[in-house]
């Protein structure tokens, strides 16, 4: 799969990639929002977003509200991110995030929900 990484974290964006690598798939990156919502608004293809909370320029909850009020794109978006309150996962559901992984994680838990994602797509 290809995989955009968002996140404004360098060593983040490394050590993701060397994860989604591992497990055999292509790992994209954006360092904020913005960049990733024009990677995704212009037709390349990206099966899987992985989405940080706060980032600057456009934060990852900035992302979802912009994509549900436009209808950009429907690619599936896991967040990942340090944000653990209730309300705050509510909300990234709501504005149509599939997934949340909680950072930190390990490899596993990244690598079974994109198995499950993959068998939830055929
Ligand atoms: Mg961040």
């Amino acid at each position: 799969m290809k995989v955009l990484i968002v996140d404004d974290s360098k060593p983040i964006l490394m050590m993701v990639s060397d994860i989604l690598k591992e497990l055999g798939h292509e790992p994209l990156t954006a360092e904020n929002g913005e960049i990733a919502f024009e990677m995704l608004t212009s037709g390349q293809q990206i099966d899987l977003v992985l989405l940080d909370w706060n980032m600057p320029v456009m934060t990852g909850i900035e992302f979802l509200e912009k994509n549900k009020a436009e209808s950009a794109f429907s690619t599936p978006v896991f967040m990942m991110t340090t944000e653990k309150s209730p309300e705050k996962i509510q909300r990234a559901l709501e504005n149509g995030a599939s997934d949340y992984i909680m950072k930190p994680f390990t490899p596993d838990i990244l690598q079974n929900k994109i198995e499950m994602l993959q068998e939830l797509l055929g």
